[in-house]
Protein backbone atom coordinates (compact mmCIF):
# COMPACT_ATOMS: atom_id res chain seq x y z
CA UNK A 1 0.00 0.00 0.00
CA UNK A 2 1.14 3.69 -0.88
CA UNK A 3 1.03 6.40 1.16
CA UNK A 4 0.16 10.19 -0.23
CA UNK A 5 1.16 12.48 2.45
CA UNK A 6 -1.34 15.72 1.28
CA UNK A 7 0.20 19.21 2.24
CA UNK A 8 -0.01 22.30 0.25
CA UNK A 9 -2.10 20.80 -2.03
CA UNK A 10 -5.41 20.22 -0.93
CA UNK A 11 -7.60 18.85 -3.33
CA UNK A 12 -8.35 15.68 -5.37
CA UNK A 13 -8.56 17.29 -9.08
CA UNK A 14 -6.18 17.64 -10.56
CA UNK A 15 -2.83 17.17 -8.74
CA UNK A 16 0.27 15.69 -9.78
CA UNK A 17 1.65 13.61 -6.77
CA UNK A 18 -1.90 11.82 -6.32
CA UNK A 19 -2.04 11.30 -9.80
CA UNK A 20 1.11 9.47 -10.02
CA UNK A 21 0.07 7.41 -6.63
CA UNK A 22 -2.92 6.47 -8.43
CA UNK A 23 -1.39 5.34 -11.64
CA UNK A 24 1.35 3.57 -9.72
CA UNK A 25 -0.25 0.23 -9.11
CA UNK A 26 -0.25 0.38 -5.61
CA UNK A 27 -3.29 1.20 -3.45
CA UNK A 28 -3.56 4.75 -2.20
CA UNK A 29 -4.28 5.60 1.50
CA UNK A 30 -4.36 9.12 1.84
CA UNK A 31 -3.10 11.48 4.47
CA UNK A 32 -2.63 14.79 6.07
CA UNK A 33 -0.49 15.87 9.37
CA UNK A 34 -1.77 18.77 11.66
CA UNK A 35 1.98 19.09 11.81
CA UNK A 36 2.58 20.57 15.70
CA UNK A 37 5.88 21.81 14.80
CA UNK A 38 3.68 24.56 12.44
CA UNK A 39 1.17 24.99 14.37
CA UNK A 40 2.75 25.28 18.00
CA UNK A 41 4.52 28.49 16.48
CA UNK A 42 0.87 29.93 15.88
CA UNK A 43 -0.30 32.06 18.58
CA UNK A 44 -3.69 32.72 18.08
CA UNK A 45 -5.92 29.78 18.74
CA UNK A 46 -8.31 31.06 16.49
CA UNK A 47 -6.59 31.17 13.40
CA UNK A 48 -8.29 31.52 9.94
CA UNK A 49 -5.94 29.79 8.13
CA UNK A 50 -5.83 26.72 10.27
CA UNK A 51 -10.22 26.92 10.34
CA UNK A 52 -9.65 26.91 6.14
CA UNK A 53 -7.34 24.11 6.19
CA UNK A 54 -9.87 21.81 8.55
CA UNK A 55 -12.47 22.75 6.99
CA UNK A 56 -10.81 21.84 3.65
CA UNK A 57 -10.16 18.65 5.56
CA UNK A 58 -13.49 17.81 6.03
CA UNK A 59 -14.19 17.78 2.74
CA UNK A 60 -11.73 15.70 1.27
CA UNK A 61 -12.52 13.28 4.17
CA UNK A 62 -16.02 13.20 2.91
CA UNK A 63 -14.91 12.77 -0.53
CA UNK A 64 -12.74 9.95 -0.03
CA UNK A 65 -15.31 8.31 2.11
CA UNK A 66 -17.64 7.98 -0.91
CA UNK A 67 -14.65 6.28 -2.21
CA UNK A 68 -14.39 3.70 0.21
CA UNK A 69 -11.48 5.06 1.56
CA UNK A 70 -10.76 7.64 4.03
CA UNK A 71 -8.18 10.42 4.94
CA UNK A 72 -5.99 9.58 7.79
CA UNK A 73 -5.82 12.97 9.82
CA UNK A 74 -2.72 12.95 12.67
CA UNK A 75 -2.11 15.18 14.88
CA UNK A 76 2.05 15.70 16.12
CA UNK A 77 5.44 15.58 14.81
CA UNK A 78 5.49 13.72 11.58
CA UNK A 79 8.78 11.90 12.02
CA UNK A 80 6.94 10.29 14.67
CA UNK A 81 3.93 10.07 12.80
CA UNK A 82 5.18 7.82 9.98
CA UNK A 83 6.68 5.88 12.44
CA UNK A 84 3.40 4.79 13.64
CA UNK A 85 1.99 4.28 10.43
CA UNK A 86 4.76 2.40 9.36
CA UNK A 87 4.37 -0.14 12.14
CA UNK A 88 0.16 -0.26 11.30
CA UNK A 89 0.24 -1.01 7.73
CA UNK A 90 2.45 -2.44 5.07
CA UNK A 91 3.63 0.87 3.77
CA UNK A 92 5.66 -0.04 0.49
CA UNK A 93 5.68 3.74 -0.59
CA UNK A 94 5.03 7.43 0.58
CA UNK A 95 4.37 10.09 -2.33
CA UNK A 96 3.73 13.38 -1.95
CA UNK A 97 4.14 16.63 -3.87
CA UNK A 98 7.40 18.98 -3.01
CA UNK A 99 7.49 22.11 -0.96
CA UNK A 100 10.13 24.19 -1.37
CA UNK A 101 10.16 26.50 2.31
CA UNK A 102 13.33 25.81 4.27
CA UNK A 103 11.42 23.87 7.20
CA UNK A 104 9.72 21.71 4.83
CA UNK A 105 13.00 20.83 2.94
CA UNK A 106 14.18 19.42 6.29
CA UNK A 107 11.47 17.75 7.55
CA UNK A 108 11.07 15.93 4.16
CA UNK A 109 14.62 14.62 4.03
CA UNK A 110 13.86 13.47 7.66
CA UNK A 111 11.20 11.47 6.38
CA UNK A 112 13.00 10.47 3.24
CA UNK A 113 15.96 8.83 5.74
CA UNK A 114 13.55 7.34 7.88
CA UNK A 115 11.78 5.49 4.91
CA UNK A 116 14.74 5.06 3.52
CA UNK A 117 16.12 3.00 6.34
CA UNK A 118 12.23 0.85 6.53
CA UNK A 119 13.26 0.00 2.88
CA UNK A 120 9.98 2.70 1.47
CA UNK A 121 10.08 4.12 -1.51
CA UNK A 122 9.75 7.70 -0.90
CA UNK A 123 9.05 9.94 -4.27
CA UNK A 124 8.19 13.62 -4.45
CA UNK A 125 6.46 15.54 -7.37
CA UNK A 126 6.08 19.26 -8.69
CA UNK A 127 2.65 20.43 -8.02
CA UNK A 128 2.99 23.56 -6.45
CA UNK A 129 4.60 25.48 -9.53
CA UNK A 130 4.92 25.34 -13.31
CA UNK A 131 8.75 25.90 -13.02
CA UNK A 132 10.41 25.10 -9.88
CA UNK A 133 13.55 25.81 -8.23
CA UNK A 134 16.42 24.94 -10.36
CA UNK A 135 14.43 24.89 -13.79
CA UNK A 136 14.94 28.05 -14.79
CA UNK A 137 18.26 29.53 -14.34
CA UNK A 138 20.88 31.82 -16.04
CA UNK A 139 23.16 30.88 -19.01
CA UNK A 140 25.70 31.04 -16.53
CA UNK A 141 23.97 28.56 -14.24
CA UNK A 142 23.31 30.57 -11.22
CA UNK A 143 19.43 31.35 -10.03
CA UNK A 144 17.55 34.78 -11.32
CA UNK A 145 18.05 37.62 -9.24
CA UNK A 146 15.93 40.00 -11.14
CA UNK A 147 12.67 39.44 -12.26
CA UNK A 148 11.98 40.64 -15.30
CA UNK A 149 15.39 38.21 -17.20
CA UNK A 150 13.19 35.39 -14.90
CA UNK A 151 10.02 36.16 -16.67
CA UNK A 152 11.78 36.17 -20.20
CA UNK A 153 13.18 33.23 -19.38
CA UNK A 154 10.20 31.46 -18.26
CA UNK A 155 7.90 32.22 -20.96
CA UNK A 156 10.64 31.08 -23.65
CA UNK A 157 10.90 27.49 -21.26
CA UNK A 158 6.71 27.82 -20.79
CA UNK A 159 4.86 24.58 -22.95
CA UNK A 160 1.45 24.16 -22.83
CA UNK A 161 1.76 20.53 -21.45
CA UNK A 162 3.60 21.88 -18.43
CA UNK A 163 0.14 23.04 -17.57
CA UNK A 164 -1.86 19.94 -18.70
CA UNK A 165 -4.20 19.08 -16.02
CA UNK A 166 -3.70 15.84 -14.05
CA UNK A 167 -7.04 13.16 -14.67
CA UNK A 168 -7.08 11.90 -11.17
CA UNK A 169 -10.65 11.48 -11.17
CA UNK A 170 -10.18 8.65 -13.58
CA UNK A 171 -7.93 6.87 -11.59
CA UNK A 172 -10.38 6.90 -8.08
CA UNK A 173 -10.60 3.09 -7.98
CA UNK A 174 -7.28 2.59 -6.44
CA UNK A 175 -7.94 3.97 -3.30
CA UNK A 176 -7.31 1.76 -0.51
CA UNK A 177 -10.39 0.86 0.96
CA UNK A 178 -10.42 1.64 4.95
CA UNK A 179 -12.92 1.58 7.72
CA UNK A 180 -14.58 5.12 8.62
CA UNK A 181 -12.16 7.04 10.69
CA UNK A 182 -13.27 10.30 11.95
CA UNK A 183 -10.99 13.25 12.17
CA UNK A 184 -10.23 14.76 15.29
CA UNK A 185 -11.85 17.93 15.91
CA UNK A 186 -9.80 20.73 16.00
CA UNK A 187 -10.46 21.64 19.57
CA UNK A 188 -8.22 18.74 20.30
CA UNK A 189 -5.37 19.91 18.75
CA UNK A 190 -5.52 23.62 20.52
CA UNK A 191 -7.89 25.29 18.06
CA UNK A 192 -11.04 27.20 17.80
CA UNK A 193 -13.08 27.60 14.52
CA UNK A 194 -12.64 31.16 13.56
CA UNK A 195 -15.33 32.76 11.73
CA UNK A 196 -13.06 34.58 9.51
CA UNK A 197 -13.23 32.88 5.96
CA UNK A 198 -11.08 32.30 2.83
CA UNK A 199 -12.90 34.19 -0.06
CA UNK A 200 -13.83 31.99 -3.30
CA UNK A 201 -11.11 32.57 -6.20
CA UNK A 202 -12.22 34.59 -8.71
CA UNK A 203 -10.03 34.46 -12.26
CA UNK A 204 -12.40 34.20 -14.55
CA UNK A 205 -12.38 35.94 -17.64
CA UNK A 206 -14.59 38.36 -17.01
CA UNK A 207 -12.09 39.62 -14.00
CA UNK A 208 -9.20 38.67 -15.90
CA UNK A 209 -10.31 40.68 -19.18
CA UNK A 210 -10.74 44.02 -16.49
CA UNK A 211 -7.57 43.03 -14.42
CA UNK A 212 -5.07 45.79 -16.15
CA UNK A 213 -7.48 48.40 -15.92
CA UNK A 214 -8.93 47.77 -12.11
CA UNK A 215 -6.03 46.14 -10.55
CA UNK A 216 -4.14 49.20 -8.88
CA UNK A 217 -7.78 50.35 -7.16
CA UNK A 218 -8.53 48.96 -4.03
CA UNK A 219 -11.96 50.34 -4.26
CA UNK A 220 -12.96 47.81 -6.82
CA UNK A 221 -11.69 44.59 -4.95
CA UNK A 222 -11.20 43.17 -8.70
CA UNK A 223 -7.80 41.32 -7.99
CA UNK A 224 -8.85 37.15 -8.26
CA UNK A 225 -8.04 36.35 -4.19
CA UNK A 226 -6.31 33.51 -5.42
CA UNK A 227 -3.25 33.44 -2.99
CA UNK A 228 -4.76 31.24 -0.24
CA UNK A 229 -5.68 28.38 -2.21
CA UNK A 230 -2.47 28.50 -3.61
CA UNK A 231 -1.04 28.66 -0.78
CA UNK A 232 -2.96 25.31 1.02
CA UNK A 233 -3.57 24.05 -2.93
CA UNK A 234 -7.44 24.41 -2.88
CA UNK A 235 -6.85 25.55 -6.37
CA UNK A 236 -4.46 23.82 -8.79
CA UNK A 237 -1.77 26.84 -10.38
CA UNK A 238 -2.08 24.80 -14.18
CA UNK A 239 -5.76 25.96 -14.14
CA UNK A 240 -4.58 29.53 -12.84
CA UNK A 241 -1.79 29.64 -15.91
CA UNK A 242 -4.38 28.22 -18.34
CA UNK A 243 -6.68 31.24 -17.60
CA UNK A 244 -4.26 33.63 -17.33
CA UNK A 245 -2.97 32.61 -20.96
CA UNK A 246 -6.23 32.81 -22.32
CA UNK A 247 -7.22 35.92 -20.51
CA UNK A 248 -4.64 38.11 -19.01
CA UNK A 249 -0.84 38.43 -19.62
CA UNK A 250 -0.60 40.94 -16.80
CA UNK A 251 -2.05 38.03 -14.79
CA UNK A 252 0.10 36.02 -15.86
CA UNK A 253 3.12 38.27 -15.04
CA UNK A 254 1.80 38.00 -11.17
CA UNK A 255 2.05 34.26 -10.94
CA UNK A 256 5.49 34.30 -12.55
CA UNK A 257 6.48 36.98 -9.25
CA UNK A 258 5.08 34.08 -7.23
CA UNK A 259 7.71 31.17 -8.61
CA UNK A 260 10.49 34.02 -8.99
CA UNK A 261 9.99 34.82 -5.04
CA UNK A 262 9.88 30.88 -4.56
CA UNK A 263 12.92 30.34 -6.22
CA UNK A 264 14.52 32.72 -4.51
CA UNK A 265 14.35 32.32 -1.07
CA UNK A 266 14.74 28.35 -2.28
CA UNK A 267 17.81 29.35 -3.27
CA UNK A 268 18.98 31.89 -0.39
CA UNK A 269 17.15 31.03 2.55
CA UNK A 270 18.73 32.89 4.33
CA UNK A 271 16.64 36.32 2.76
CA UNK A 272 13.96 35.26 5.04
CA UNK A 273 16.37 36.60 8.16
CA UNK A 274 18.72 39.12 6.56
CA UNK A 275 18.40 41.38 3.92
CA UNK A 276 19.26 40.27 0.45
CA UNK A 277 21.73 43.49 -0.28
CA UNK A 278 24.38 42.49 1.95
CA UNK A 279 24.88 46.90 2.28
CA UNK A 280 21.91 47.44 3.88
CA UNK A 281 22.51 44.70 6.95
CA UNK A 282 23.54 48.17 8.38
CA UNK A 283 20.68 50.22 8.63
CA UNK A 284 20.29 51.64 12.09
CA UNK A 285 16.82 51.20 12.23
CA UNK A 286 14.62 53.56 14.70
CA UNK A 287 12.32 50.49 15.79
CA UNK A 288 10.22 52.72 18.05
CA UNK A 289 7.43 50.27 19.40
CA UNK A 290 4.68 52.76 19.94
CA UNK A 291 4.87 53.98 16.82
CA UNK A 292 4.99 50.15 15.53
CA UNK A 293 1.29 49.44 17.34
CA UNK A 294 0.05 52.46 15.55
CA UNK A 295 1.11 51.61 12.16
CA UNK A 296 -0.32 48.03 13.31
CA UNK A 297 -3.93 49.15 14.11
CA UNK A 298 -4.74 51.63 11.63
CA UNK A 299 -3.54 54.87 13.67
CA UNK A 300 -1.37 56.38 11.86
CA UNK A 301 -3.00 59.59 10.54
CA UNK A 302 -2.21 58.33 7.10
CA UNK A 303 -5.30 57.40 5.57
CA UNK A 304 -4.85 54.83 3.02
CA UNK A 305 -2.10 53.65 5.29
CA UNK A 306 -4.30 53.32 8.36
CA UNK A 307 -7.28 51.20 5.93
CA UNK A 308 -4.89 49.34 4.48
CA UNK A 309 -4.06 48.10 7.95
CA UNK A 310 -7.63 48.05 9.03
CA UNK A 311 -8.24 45.99 6.34
CA UNK A 312 -5.96 43.54 6.72
CA UNK A 313 -6.88 43.18 10.82
CA UNK A 314 -10.73 42.79 9.71
CA UNK A 315 -10.54 40.64 7.00
CA UNK A 316 -6.79 38.56 6.64
CA UNK A 317 -6.67 40.76 3.27
CA UNK A 318 -4.76 43.96 1.69
CA UNK A 319 -5.00 45.05 -1.44
CA UNK A 320 -1.37 44.61 -3.33
CA UNK A 321 -0.97 48.37 -4.00
CA UNK A 322 -2.32 49.14 -0.11
CA UNK A 323 0.62 46.32 0.67
CA UNK A 324 3.26 48.40 -1.10
CA UNK A 325 2.02 51.48 0.28
CA UNK A 326 1.70 50.18 4.47
CA UNK A 327 5.41 48.45 3.97
CA UNK A 328 7.06 51.82 2.49
CA UNK A 329 5.38 53.76 5.16
CA UNK A 330 6.31 51.60 8.04
CA UNK A 331 10.17 51.03 6.90
CA UNK A 332 11.17 54.29 5.40
CA UNK A 333 8.26 56.97 6.84
CA UNK A 334 9.11 55.31 10.44
CA UNK A 335 12.37 53.74 9.71
CA UNK A 336 11.17 50.25 10.87
CA UNK A 337 12.68 47.21 10.18
CA UNK A 338 11.19 45.20 7.23
CA UNK A 339 11.09 42.19 9.48
CA UNK A 340 8.93 43.49 11.98
CA UNK A 341 6.45 44.37 9.05
CA UNK A 342 7.17 41.18 7.63
CA UNK A 343 6.34 39.14 10.64
CA UNK A 344 2.97 40.74 10.87
CA UNK A 345 2.10 39.87 8.16
CA UNK A 346 2.86 36.41 8.22
CA UNK A 347 0.57 36.56 11.43
CA UNK A 348 -2.71 38.30 9.43
CA UNK A 349 -2.40 37.47 5.81
CA UNK A 350 -4.76 34.56 4.78
CA UNK A 351 -2.50 34.20 1.52
CA UNK A 352 1.02 34.26 3.69
CA UNK A 353 3.65 32.69 1.89
CA UNK A 354 7.28 33.27 3.05
CA UNK A 355 8.65 33.67 -0.07
CA UNK A 356 6.21 35.84 -1.43
CA UNK A 357 5.87 38.06 1.80
CA UNK A 358 9.69 37.84 2.29
CA UNK A 359 10.17 38.99 -1.41
CA UNK A 360 8.03 41.41 -1.28
CA UNK A 361 9.57 43.46 1.43
CA UNK A 362 12.66 42.92 1.02
CA UNK A 363 11.08 45.13 -2.52
CA UNK A 364 9.39 47.31 -0.54
CA UNK A 365 12.06 48.02 1.58
CA UNK A 366 14.99 48.65 -1.17
CA UNK A 367 16.84 45.79 0.83
CA UNK A 368 15.85 43.42 -1.40
CA UNK A 369 17.57 41.20 -4.56
CA UNK A 370 15.32 42.77 -7.52
CA UNK A 371 13.94 46.02 -5.44
CA UNK A 372 12.89 49.25 -5.76
CA UNK A 373 15.43 51.65 -5.46
CA UNK A 374 15.60 52.65 -1.59
CA UNK A 375 15.43 56.37 -2.51
CA UNK A 376 12.11 55.39 -4.52
CA UNK A 377 9.84 56.27 -1.42
CA UNK A 378 6.02 56.18 -1.85
CA UNK A 379 4.42 59.21 -0.90
CA UNK A 380 0.87 57.70 0.92
CA UNK A 381 -1.10 60.97 0.47
CA UNK A 382 -0.59 60.82 -3.55
CA UNK A 383 -0.63 57.22 -3.43
CA UNK A 384 -4.22 57.90 -2.03
CA UNK A 385 -5.03 60.80 -3.99
CA UNK A 386 -3.71 58.52 -7.41
CA UNK A 387 -5.16 55.19 -6.51
CA UNK A 388 -8.65 55.97 -4.69
CA UNK A 389 -9.50 59.76 -6.37
CA UNK A 390 -12.66 58.90 -4.41
CA UNK A 391 -11.85 57.80 -1.50
CA UNK A 392 -13.93 55.32 -1.70
CA UNK A 393 -11.61 52.67 0.06
CA UNK A 394 -10.54 55.11 2.38
CA UNK A 395 -14.15 55.72 3.89
CA UNK A 396 -15.28 52.03 3.97
CA UNK A 397 -12.24 51.12 6.53
CA UNK A 398 -12.11 54.60 8.07
CA UNK A 399 -14.87 56.03 8.71
CA UNK A 400 -13.75 58.39 10.97
CA UNK A 401 -11.66 60.01 8.20
CA UNK A 402 -12.25 63.74 7.98
CA UNK A 403 -13.81 63.94 11.84
CA UNK A 404 -11.98 65.16 14.54
CA UNK A 405 -11.84 62.22 15.89
CA UNK A 406 -9.47 61.12 13.24
CA UNK A 407 -5.38 61.71 14.60
CA UNK A 408 -3.36 64.07 13.25
CA UNK A 409 -0.22 62.46 11.04
CA UNK A 410 1.97 60.94 12.99
CA UNK A 411 5.21 61.69 11.00
CA UNK A 412 5.95 64.55 8.40
CA UNK A 413 6.30 62.68 5.19
CA UNK A 414 9.14 65.12 3.60
CA UNK A 415 10.90 65.30 7.00
CA UNK A 416 11.01 60.88 7.40
CA UNK A 417 12.09 60.88 3.86
CA UNK A 418 15.11 62.79 4.28
CA UNK A 419 15.96 60.62 7.07
CA UNK A 420 15.17 57.50 5.48
CA UNK A 421 17.99 58.31 2.55
CA UNK A 422 20.27 59.38 5.26
CA UNK A 423 19.98 56.25 7.23
CA UNK A 424 20.08 54.02 3.92
CA UNK A 425 23.19 56.21 2.70
CA UNK A 426 24.94 55.57 5.65
CA UNK A 427 24.46 51.86 5.52
CA UNK A 428 25.93 52.47 2.17
CA UNK A 429 28.79 54.09 3.85
CA UNK A 430 29.64 51.42 6.72
CA UNK A 431 30.42 48.84 3.82
P1 LIG B 1 -4.00 38.84 -7.84
O1 LIG B 1 -3.64 40.26 -8.07
O2 LIG B 1 -5.28 38.36 -8.42
O3 LIG B 1 -2.78 37.96 -8.39
C1 LIG B 1 -2.90 36.56 -8.60
C2 LIG B 1 -1.85 35.80 -7.86
O4 LIG B 1 -0.55 36.15 -8.34
C3 LIG B 1 -1.78 36.07 -6.36
O5 LIG B 1 -2.75 35.34 -5.65
C4 LIG B 1 -0.37 35.63 -6.05
O6 LIG B 1 -0.26 34.24 -5.94
C5 LIG B 1 0.39 36.08 -7.28
N1 LIG B 1 0.96 37.42 -7.05
C6 LIG B 1 0.41 38.62 -7.36
N2 LIG B 1 1.24 39.62 -7.04
C7 LIG B 1 2.34 39.04 -6.50
C8 LIG B 1 3.55 39.53 -5.96
N3 LIG B 1 3.84 40.85 -5.92
N4 LIG B 1 4.44 38.65 -5.46
C9 LIG B 1 4.19 37.32 -5.49
N5 LIG B 1 3.07 36.80 -5.99
C10 LIG B 1 2.15 37.63 -6.48
N6 LIG B 1 1.45 37.48 -1.79
C11 LIG B 1 1.26 36.27 -1.24
O7 LIG B 1 0.74 35.38 -1.92
N7 LIG B 1 1.63 36.01 0.06
C12 LIG B 1 2.20 36.97 0.85
O8 LIG B 1 2.51 36.69 2.00
C13 LIG B 1 2.39 38.27 0.29
N8 LIG B 1 2.93 39.26 1.04
C14 LIG B 1 3.11 40.51 0.48
C15 LIG B 1 3.72 41.52 1.24
C16 LIG B 1 3.92 42.79 0.70
C17 LIG B 1 4.60 43.87 1.52
C18 LIG B 1 3.50 43.06 -0.62
C19 LIG B 1 3.72 44.41 -1.22
C20 LIG B 1 2.92 42.06 -1.39
C21 LIG B 1 2.72 40.77 -0.86
N9 LIG B 1 2.15 39.74 -1.63
C22 LIG B 1 2.00 38.49 -1.06
C23 LIG B 1 1.89 39.91 -3.07
C24 LIG B 1 0.48 40.41 -3.45
O9 LIG B 1 0.15 41.55 -2.71
C25 LIG B 1 -0.58 39.35 -3.23
O10 LIG B 1 -0.22 38.14 -3.85
C26 LIG B 1 -1.92 39.78 -3.80
O11 LIG B 1 -2.31 41.04 -3.30
C27 LIG B 1 -2.97 38.75 -3.44
O12 LIG B 1 -4.21 39.12 -3.92
P2 LIG B 1 -4.89 38.28 -5.08
O13 LIG B 1 -4.79 36.84 -4.73
O14 LIG B 1 -6.25 38.86 -5.29
O15 LIG B 1 -3.89 38.59 -6.27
Amino acid sequence: MLLFWFRRDLRLHDNAGLFHALTSGKLVLPLFILDSAILDKLENGKDARVTFIYNTLLELHRKLEAQGSTLLVRHGKPLEVFKELMQKYNVEAIYTNRDYEPYARHRDQEIARLAQQQGVAFQSFKDQVIMEPGEIMTLGGTPYKVYTPFKNAWKKAFTPTLAASYPTHTHFGHFYQHPKTPIPALQDVGFALSDLLVPRADFSANTLQAYEQTRNLPAKNATSHLGPHLRFGTVSVREAVRAALEHSDVWLQELIWREFFLQLLFHFPESAAVSFAPKFRHIVWRNNEEEFEKWCEGKTGFPLVDAGMRELNATGFMHNRVRMVVASFLVKDLLIDWRWGEAFFAEKLLDYDMASNVGNWQWAAGTGADAQPYFRIFNPTSQAAKFDPEQAYIKRWVPEFGTAAYPQPMVDHSMARDRAVAAYKKAIALT
